[in-house]
């Protein structure tokens, strides 16, 4: 629900505004439907179901994991195309969401689902924040216990191409009178569009960044990362210093590891190097995520090999650790969201 065009119709029917703040609230804990808007007067009940419906989109699957700690939801927006949306448990009571910011994506990462179906468009920002709406209602249908407590831009797209509707979302999410999540809650992970880390820095103060970084050398790095070629690794650290001067928050580094292609040893050391080349080692935290299988002819690096590449970057100083795979079960965790032309 976009806040701004409730509180428009809001007006136009010559309500007083509190009702729009009324629903906003009760919208947030995972209303159904306006009828479920019990505090609102019978009559604008009506007249908002005929407005327009309570989210932006429908659902069009749903996939639970093995362990009911993954969901994935597959959404049909408003123009027939179709993202996806994840819920995430990564310990108990503690719910995360995966929110989509793009249809597709432009960036074709070697190894990752989304880029194969290319970008259709931008997400609206209530396209976004609704996600999270949605989630909340899914929890309370299947009367899961806990909460969301945080949001991580890791769905499809890069939400640095699509800055002003990821900001605009974090905005509401995080307003006390609609979702009002703590703002180091929320999470952007981003692949390196540097222009949009500076924004990012100046704008964006208490929300965590997450780099995508998955190869410090600049060969390796543009195979599997073809943006690279736009803004290499020497400018990423310039862009990592930038936001050090305005910001003491730890930066996370995200980086899939693919066996025999940048899991070695050497590749660690690269990978500190990088760390160190920041000039704020202390403030940056390497999530290793083992590859999780899509089309690609990729293979996962063993759970042992993960283990000595970790342990190497320990020995150097570098604060790392090895994400958990929530998710691979029903193709919802990191990459692997993909979904054809709504078409
Ligand atoms: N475009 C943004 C947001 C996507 S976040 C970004 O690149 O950061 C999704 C994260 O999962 C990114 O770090 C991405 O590189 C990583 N990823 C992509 N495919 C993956 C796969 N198959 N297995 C594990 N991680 C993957």
């Amino acid at each position: 629900m976009d806040p701004k065009s409730l509180n428009e119709f809001i007006k136009a029917q010559g309500l007083p505004a509190y009702r729009a703040g009324q629903a906003l609230k009760v919208i947030c804990t995972g209303a159904r439907s306006y009828e479920d808007i019990r505090v609102l007067p019978a009559e604008l009940r009506k007249s908002l179901g005929v407005w327009r419906p309570m989210l932006s989109f429908t659902e069009d699957a749903l996939k639970v994991s093995r362990y009911k700690e993954a969901f994935k939801a597959r959404l049909r927006l408003a123009d027939g195309e179709l993202i996806e949306s994840v819920l995430m448990r990564p310990k108990p009571g503690f719910w995360s969401v995966c929110v989509s910011s793009q249809v597709g994506c432009a960036l074709k990462c070697a190894f990752c689902a989304t880029g194969t179906m290319g970008f259709k468009r931008n997400l609206t920002a209530e396209e976004i924040a609704d996600q999270v709406i949605y989630w909340v209602g899914r929890m309370r249908d299947f009367k899961i216990t806990g909460s969301v407590t945080n949001i991580v831009f890791m769905g499809m797209g890069e939400p640095m191409l699509n800055f002003d509707a990821v900001k605009q979302s974090i905005d509401w999410l995080t307003h006390p009178g609609y979702f009002a999540l703590g703002r180091r809650s929320i999470t952007v992970s981003t692949v390196g569009i540097v222009a949009g880390m500076d924004r990012f820095t100046e704008e964006m103060p208490q929300i965590n960044l997450a780099l995508s970084l998955h190869a410090a050398s600049e060969n390796l790095r543009t195979q599997l990362v073809p943006v690279n070629k736009a803004f290499p690794l020497e400018e990423l650290i310039l862009a990592l210093k930038r936001y050090f001067l305005k910001n003491s928050r730890k930066v996370f580094l995200e980086y899939v590891l693919l066996a025999g292609q940048n899991d070695t040893i050497k590749h660690a050391d690269q990978l500190a190097g990088f760390v160190n080349a920041t000039g704020h080692p202390r403030l940056m935290h390497v999530n290793l995520i083992v590859w999780n299988p899509t089309k690609a002819t990729y293979v996962p690096t063993t759970r042992d090999q993960a283990y000595v590449f970790k342990k190497h970057l320990l020995d150097l100083g570098v604060h790392v650790t090895i994400r958990k795979n929530l998710g691979q079960d029903i193709d919802g965790a990191c990459g692997q969201l993909v979904t054809k032309s709504g078409a």
